[in-house]
């Protein structure tokens, strides 16, 4: 039982693997980001998104996962995570989520990105900033000695600062050669001990982060995850390793929600 608790510390041979998934996860996220647009169908950018990993001879993590039926997430508005490419079309002033797993000789690389569809409002564009910020505050917290509550928690007090929530139904995860690997890493602060973080510690950290309520539904496809209340709702995630120094983000991108960049102010 004790060991089921262990959360795994990769070797050094290991985190060169995961640094290899996680740099074509990013690549193929940030070319798929670029894609979005106004009249295509989630299909389309999930077909995309296929075609440049198996040209990465990689394998898509989620196909199958569960028998999950895409070979991407692609999540649009009241969307919060998990949806299925289909006929839906993108339309002018949608936010779009992608979130993209790449499994490269056995090892896997996870990371999402929000992005608008041509010109969306302001409030919309301060979701993605705060939600991205979230993500960049939870990944600070990414280093040895850290209690993994004080990460998890510092998510939900940036976006509640912002009066906007997180999910709390969903949560990110340790990744490595499975998905979903211990620890839980939730977008708030759990309750009761949580271990220090150690070095070799690789997280999926992925604010969910809602413009209203953070209650979310399941659709009947049993995948897609809606806000309850059908506003909108944004994702951004980073595969990290936990250093002593640094944190490293193995799905590194430039930034794409800055406040600047969005000429919005928080
Ligand atoms: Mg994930």
């Amino acid at each position: 039982m004790a060991k089921r608790m262990k959360i795994p510390i990769k070797s050094e041979a290991e985190i060169r693997k995961m640094r290899v998934a996680g740099e074509i996860a990013s690549k193929v996220l940030q070319a798929t980001a670029a894609f979005i647009e106004p009249g295509r169908t989630t299909s389309e950018v999930d077909a995309y998104a296929a075609e440049l990993i198996a040209e990465n001879e990689g394998i898509p993590t989620f196909l199958g996962y569960r028998n999950f039926p895409g070979n991407i997430c692609i999540s649009i508005n009241e969307e919060v995570v998990h949806g299925i490419g289909g006929a839906r079309r993108i339309q002018p002033g949608d936010l779009v989520s992608i979130d993209i797993g790449v499994t490269m000789d056995g090892w896997i690389g996870d990371n999402a990105v929000t992005v608008p569809a041509g010109p969306v409002s302001s409030e919309d564009l301060r979701l993605l900033a705060v939600t991205e910020q979230s993500l960049f505050e939870a990944i600070d917290h990414a280093r040895e000695g850290v209690l993994l509550a004080d990460l998890c928690g510092s998510v939900e007090t940036y976006v509640n600062r912002h009066d906007f929530t997180v999910v709390r139904q969903l949560v990110g995860h340790g990744v490595g050669k499975e998905l979903h690997e211990k620890p839980e890493v939730p977008n708030f602060r759990p309750d009761g001990n949580t271990p220090r973080l150690k070095a070799g510690m690789i997280l999926a950290i992925e604010p969910m982060v809602n413009a209203g309520t953070g209650e979310v539904d399941w659709l009947d496809d049993g995948w897609t995850v809606v806000t309850a209340d059908r506003k909108c709702s944004a994702h951004f995630e980073h595969t990290v390793l936990v250093t002593d120094g640094d944190p490293e983000i193995l799905t590194w991108r430039p930034r794409t929600a800055l406040p600047e960049q969005l000429g919005v102010t928080l």
